[in-house]
């Protein structure tokens, strides 16, 4: 039975017990993050392993398999492809291989967080992502197609997980060939993370997501974020714009008659002016047994011109694969419901 870690420091602590010296243990991540096989033959004689290290690579190879499998694939009519992931204690996670290069991963199973529109939401927090389950959607990823954007916007708060997040982002900008602003750190808000990140080498892009610019309407649709003005929380996100050169994407889900009327538009017009900033306007994907609705697509594109013509720079955008349970935490509400049904086994195949 090999050893099961779902965090990457034990694995780079067995690594150096079998003696793993800097460039080994480096080798070695590049090749998993790559997606290739551990005992691909090496180019320069550096990179040879000891005979200890490189006799255990088969284990070592069944450990990494095993930190997450594919239970299903879906894929999308624009490109994408949803994955349901698998970890080794039987929990499950949605990742999502996003057009262009791009991947989506989840660094929570469940959410605490309780956003109102979202599925991951209503489970709750069920446990955390280790840094290696994390790095081991890249490595899946990476095997379905080039990955050269990771964005942490799947399952999970990722400030809630604040030091496996920062561990996976450290590896990636490390050992992965990925560029820093291609790194997407996705959060509610919290100021933990303004705290953190400007001080660690590999520092990523920020998504926030703001949904509303009223103290009140924000509070009712993310229930249990953390108590940040939105005006404290734009102020925050532009020191880190400007430390880091690269603009703060804000979120916003347009969920009909809540949060896509004139008051909204004034909002964002009068809190993002000047900000380095990006808007990224993402009516809301129905999801069956919520209140919401989403809102007409000519409407989504009236307000984006609006806001446009203020000086907002701002995007609207479909989120990935609609066509197959886009919204984060669907496909595994779909098997867990099935299984809470009596129906056991996987429903997507
Ligand atoms: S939208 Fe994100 S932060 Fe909100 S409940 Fe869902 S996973 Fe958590």
């Amino acid at each position: 039975m090999p050893l099961m870690v779902t965090q990457l420091t034990p694995f780079r602590e067995r690594l150096r017990a079998l003696g793993a010296r800097p460039c080994h243990e480096e080798r070695l991540l590049r090749l998993w993050l790559e997606g290739r096989a551990l005992d691909t033959p090496p180019k320069r004689s550096t990179h040879y392993l000891p005979a200890t290290l490189k006799a255990q690579l088969p284990t070592l190879a069944t450990s990494l398999d095993a930190l997450a499998q594919v239970v299903s694939q879906h894929q999308g009519a624009d490109g994408s492809q949803r994955l349901l992931l698998q970890l080794a204690d039987g929990q499950t996670v949605e990742t999502v291989l996003l057009p262009r290069d791009g991947i989506c991963i989840s660094s929570q199973v469940g959410c605490a967080v309780g956003c109102v529109f979202c599925m991951t939401g209503r489970s709750g927090l069920l446990r955390q992502v280790g840094s290696a389950e994390m790095l081991a959607q890249v490595a899946i990823g990476r095997r379905l197609q080039p990955v050269h954007k990771v964005v942490f916007m799947g399952m999970g708060e990722p400030a809630h997980n604040l030091e496996a997040v920062v561990d996976t982002i450290q590896a990636l900008g490390s050992y992965a060939g990925i560029a820093h602003k291609n790194l997407v750190f996705s959060t509610v808000g919290d100021k933990r993370v303004f705290e953190r990140l400007p001080r660690e080498r590999v520092r990523p892009a920020l998504a926030l997501s703001l949904h509303s610019t009223q103290v009140v309407r924000r509070k009712q649709l993310l229930p249990r974020a953390p108590e940040l003005a939105p005006e404290e929380l734009v102020e925050l996100g532009e020191a880190y714009a400007r430390l880091t050169n690269y603009p703060i994407q804000y979120q916003w889900t347009l969920l009909a008659g809540i949060n896509d009327g004139p008051d909204e538009i004034e909002g964002i017009a009068r809190l993002l002016a000047n900000k380095y900033a990006v808007l990224n306007l993402i009516p809301f994907n129905s999801v069956e047994g919520t209140p919401f609705q989403r809102p007409e697509w000519e409407h989504c594109s009236a307000m984006a011109q609006a806001l446009k013509a203020r000086g907002i720079l701002t995007k609207l955008r479909r989120s990935a694969g609609q066509d197959v349970d886009a919204g984060c935490g669907q496909l595994r509400a779909r098997l867990v419901n099935a299984k809470v049904g009596g129906k056991e086994g996987c429903v997507y195949k």
